[in-house]
């Protein structure tokens, strides 16, 4: 998912609409715009893309200098109406809306014990859960409230909450999802900030990138006066939990924008060095190397640097392709894949190719590729991954298939390529993602990451989930 938010500005649903629209790849099922004019709280919001949920009066309605928004892809919980976000409420006599990007790893248990003691829960989404336990929290003030919902909740949460007078801008102890703070320029005197999922969002509006909300951080920003709290609870505050900094490494991968700024690397490099090593690591005589778009083609273009193998464009996207097909079934999944990808046959044909793609999470669209890419005439088809075997489910909010349907899950290296009618297929190492990784990070943060990994979560390659929970569910997940 998607989160943004807005403080002190003019129009401010209408920011948080462009500011939605920048970040629409993290999620295409709903959208919604909740704003305050320091009294009380409207929202608007739907199932679909940003463009079809509002109209320009939908916006106009939207009172307030003050805005969160929300895109959502479901990964848990479903498509359905009352898991649309920001999700509204009253806690102690105060309206609230909240955003939520992530996903929280014990709701099921939560889930069973607000229902057990007589809450009634409208959505199946797990994002409900957070408002009910900072409902039933006994502490008095907000932001204890919140640091209470820290202690119950695990898993990953990035989220915006916006009342009347406040916004929080929170991230989980473990800092699974990026949430970055922006400033934009205001004539009034008072600071005008900017909170999104993605830099990216900021290009848009016009606003300047400050920082990052950090790991364990409770952000709150008082509405009247733009002035700024940190809160900051310590990892140690967590220890019977044993918590380590956990960045979602397949953000860089594959989710987030090349133009963002993610835990300030650029995507964008990120990828361009991460295909420069699997050219090192894995090289292959060939006549050109090509990209599946839109998300291979940095690494493509950094596999070629590295190798001296001509970059081509021999597979076209086609961006019009709207939700109309979307069913979650193999048959559809096929069908999309032709209908998304066209080979350049003129430029494919005879040649020994490279294809380079950031993941492999069921084949489909490989095996797909490279059956279109043989028909056109390709003599040779050699698979280059960016990324390491996808082979355990993500419960921090990318949206991974169940463990059995992930083709690195059921099958060697070998028996995919085989499987996938490649030529050669080759993967990058997590040992080698993760030197690329840290090869960004300034001497100073490294330092400061003391964690596994340099603070990168590799769950979905490695099996090593953070929290005992989702380590249970991933082995116990049905094969
Ligand atoms: P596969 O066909 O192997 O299941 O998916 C791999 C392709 O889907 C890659 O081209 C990759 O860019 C893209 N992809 C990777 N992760 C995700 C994801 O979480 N959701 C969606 N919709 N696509 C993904
Ligand atoms: Fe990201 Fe994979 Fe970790 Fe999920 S399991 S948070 S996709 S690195
Ligand atoms: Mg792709």
């Amino acid at each position: 998912c998607g989160v943004f938010g807005v403080t002190n500005a003019e129009n401010a649903s209408k920011i948080a609409y462009l500011g939605l629209f920048a970040l629409q790849h993290r999620g295409q099922e709903s959208a919604g715009i909740s704003t305050t004019n320091e009294k009380i709280i409207n929202t608007h919001r739907n199932t679909g893309l940003v463009f079809d949920v509002f109209k320009e009066n939908d916006l106009s309605k939207l009172e307030g200098n003050n805005a969160i928004g929300h895109v959502r892809y479901s990964t848990a919980g479903g498509n359905i109406g009352a898991n649309v976000q920001p999700i509204t409420a009253r806690i102690g006599g105060i309206p609230v809306s909240l955003s939520h990007n992530g996903n929280i790893v014990n709701s099921e248990e939560i889930r069973t014990f607000l229902e057990n003691s007589g809450a009634i829960l409208q959505a199946t989404a797990d994002t409900e859960l957070i408002l009910h336990i900072m409902a039933r929290s006994n502490k008095t003030t907000f932001i204890e409230k919140l640091k209470h919902s820290f202690e119950e909740l695990s898993g990953a949460f990035s989220l915006l909450v916006l009342t009347p007078t406040h916004l929080y801008a929170v991230v989980d102890a473990c800092g699974y999802r990026p949430l970055s703070l922006g400033k934009m320029k205001n004539e009034n005197g008072i600071p005008s900030w900017v909170l999104s999922s993605e830099t990216c969002a900021m290009d848009l509006v016009g606003a300047e990138f400050v920082r990052d909300i950090a790991p364990g951080e409770i952000l709150s920003i008082e509405l009247a006066t733009g002035l700024t709290q940190s809160n900051i609870f310590n990892l140690t505050e967590f220890q019977n939990r044993k918590l380590q900094h956990s960045k979602c490494i397949f953000e860089h991968v594959y989710f987030s924008r090349p133009d963002s700024l993610v835990w300030n690397i650029l995507a964008n490099d990120a990828r361009f060095a991460m295909g420069e090593e699997l050219s090192k690591n894995n090289p292959v005589d060939a006549d050109m190397v090509i990209a599946v778009p839109d998300s291979g083609v940095p690494m493509a273009m950094g596999y070629a640097k590295a190798s001296g193998i001509p970059y081509r464009i021999g597979l076209i996207r086609n961006h019009y392709v709207g939700r109309t097909f979307i069913e979650p079934t193999q048959n559809v999944r096929n069908f999309k894949v032709r209908l998304k990808l066209n080979p350049v046959r003129e430029t494919v044909k005879g040649k020994r190719i490279i294809v380079i793609d950031d993941s492999i999470v069921r084949g489909t669209t490989s095996r797909k590729i490279i059956e279109l890419l043989r028909e056109a005439g390709a003599k040779e088809v050699h698979m280059r991954i960016a990324s390491p075997p996808v082979k355990y489910p993500c419960y921090y909010g990318i949206d991974t298939p169940k463990r059995k349907e992930l083709l690195a899950q059921v099958m060697t290296s070998l028996e995919m390529n085989e499987y996938l009618k490649s030529n050669t297929l080759e993967f990058l190492s997590e040992n080698q993602l993760l030197n690329v990784m840290q090869s960004f990070q300034t001497s100073s943060l490294k330092k400061n990451e003391e964690s596994l990994n340099g603070g990168w979560c590799t769950a979905c390659f490695s099996g090593n989930y953070q929290d005992e929970i989702a380590q249970k569910k991933g082995c116990i997940e049905k094969l």
